[in-house]
């Protein structure tokens, strides 16, 4: 009856079930490994790191440290099970894997609210009275997929993720380039950064060049004609980029009233025009490499990424069209979302949809209004972004300042501006911290 169901034990699935646990809720986690397992996992553990061990900048001057800190002041599972297994890497957060999940596994595992159940979940579940949350990640099994695309309409779950790169709009050189829309036609919208000859030349050998990532994607996928990725146009002849995605027709430079050799074109990712996406860039390209790479590009010299691009398996909804900033689905409102299917990226960012899912499926079950995180909040941030952005091109994202609100009293230069965004961000959610203790006290079964 009045309790919360979990479908997926994975990073966002196992924070989810503990918070709803410390508001007092039952919780069934369904976790379908070891029965069946997925091509990126290897355990049977709950919250298992599918890839690297590491979970980003520690600092509260990166992003991903700002949002490990307000998920540490509001009592992530996650968080203090990375604080318990770290090991020892320079500037960033990094974690001993087995020590991290094994670690996770026992505590859910133990909680008296928790029931860990391992089967896979073919149907999304009707929740009833209760609340459904379902976390089941990059790599939902198939039947949940169908079940989940027949809720969200086919047309609003992507399978994969092609996924050209986000940089800054502080971070480029803005005086490089010009604002038009080819041949002029309605606003204009796209930042285009044009390329003469020896440096289109130069750039495209680089990037057909350049080292990609391997095993992401199944060798047997055949990339749709419209995302084939820029260092796969580079390799098949030097010309195939000028006339694909860096075609500079209907483009006139106006400081030289010619059309350039070559453009990129860069244009608005959010509503506030503090982030751009290299348009037609999708790439398998390492990360590393693409930073150095698309640095080459004029105006781009010294670009922030927020996020690089990507061709691998993703599941995950347009979340612009489907959900509010509470998690809750706006077709039906006690099945939420958490987890990288929200349209959020990276280990801590899909905890931190779990954290938010599991607050809220809790307080729907006790009765309780749903909370909205404040946008100044790194968490809230993403909530915003991935609820508000463009949805035809949706794809997920990492935290970033840049979805931050510009700061409240004027800042010298980024560093000056980053520290106050994360100061704000900390103070707000030292405010929430209160009020989620204040609902854990009320909680009418005793903590685990
Ligand atoms: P997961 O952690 O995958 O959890 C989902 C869980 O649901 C899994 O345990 C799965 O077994 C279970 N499940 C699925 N379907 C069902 C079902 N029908 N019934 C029951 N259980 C089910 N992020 C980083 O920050 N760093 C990286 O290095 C990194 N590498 C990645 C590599 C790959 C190949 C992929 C695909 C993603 C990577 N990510 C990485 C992105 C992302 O951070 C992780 O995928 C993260 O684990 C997402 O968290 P999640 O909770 O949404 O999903």
């Amino acid at each position: 009856a009045d309790h919360v169901v979990v479908v997926g034990g994975g990073l966002a699935g196992s924070e989810a079930a503990w918070q709803v646990a410390r508001l007092g809720v039952p919780v069934r986690l369904y976790e379908m490994r070891p029965k069946r397992g997925t091509v990126v996992h290897r355990t049977d553990r709950l919250a298992e790191l599918v890839c690297s061990n590491s979970l980003g900048g520690a600092s509260v001057d990166t992003p991903a440290g700002v949002l490990k800190e307000e998920m540490r002041r509001l009592g992530s599972l996650v968080i203090e099970a990375a604080d318990r297994s770290s090991v020892p890497a320079g500037a960033a957060l990094a974690v001993d894997r087995e020590l991290f999940s094994g670690w996770i596994t026992e505590r859910v595992s133990a909680h008296p609210l928790i029931e860990v159940i391992r089967e896979e979940v073919e149907q999304v579940p009707e929740p009833g009275d209760g609340v459904v949350i379902v976390a089941t990640g990059p790599l939902t099994s198939d039947a949940l997929a169908t079940s989940l695309g027949r809720l969200t309409g086919e047309e609003f779950l992507a399978f994969y993720d092609a996924a050209a790169p986000i940089v800054t709009a502080e971070s480029v050189d803005q005086s490089r380039g010009f604002w038009a829309s080819r041949y002029d036609k309605g606003t204009p919208d796209y930042l285009n950064l044009p390329i003469d000859r020896p440096q289109y030349e130069i750039f495209v050998r680089a990037l057909a060049e350049a080292e990609q990532h391997a095993g992401h994607i199944p060798d047997e996928l055949k990339f749709f004609e419209g995302c084939v990725p820029v260092e796969e146009l580079a390799r098949r002849g030097p010309d195939t980029l000028r006339y694909g995605p860096m075609r500079p027709v209907g483009l006139r430079d106006p400081a030289t009233g010619r059309l350039p050799y070559a453009v990129v074109q860069l244009r608005k990712e959010d509503r506030e025009g503090r982030l751009l996406n290299l348009v037609g860039f999708q790439t398998r390209l390492k990360w590393g490499e693409q930073a150095r790479i698309f640095r080459m590009i004029p105006g781009l010299e010294q670009a922030e990424f927020v996020r690089f691009g990507v061709v691998h398996r993703n599941t995950f909804v347009k979340s612009p069209r489907l959900l509010h900033p509470t998690g809750q689905m706006r077709s039906h409102p006690r099945i939420l979302l958490a987890g990288l299917i929200v349209g959020v990226e990276g280990y801590v960012e899909s905890a931190a949809a779990g954290l938010l899912a599991g607050l809220n499926a809790a307080r729907l079950v006790r009765g309780e209004p749903p909370l909205v995180l404040p946008v100044e909040t790194m968490m809230g941030a993403l909530w915003h972004y991935v609820t508000t952005a463009r949805a035809e091109d949706f794809q997920p994202i990492n935290a970033a300042f840049g979805l931050l609100p510009p700061p409240d009293e004027p800042a010298r230069g980024k560093k000056e501006r980053r520290a106050a965004q994360a100061r704000r961000a900390l103070a707000v959610i030292d405010r929430v911290a209160e009020e989620v203790r204040r609902w854990t006290a009320d909680a009418p079964v005793p903590l685990g």
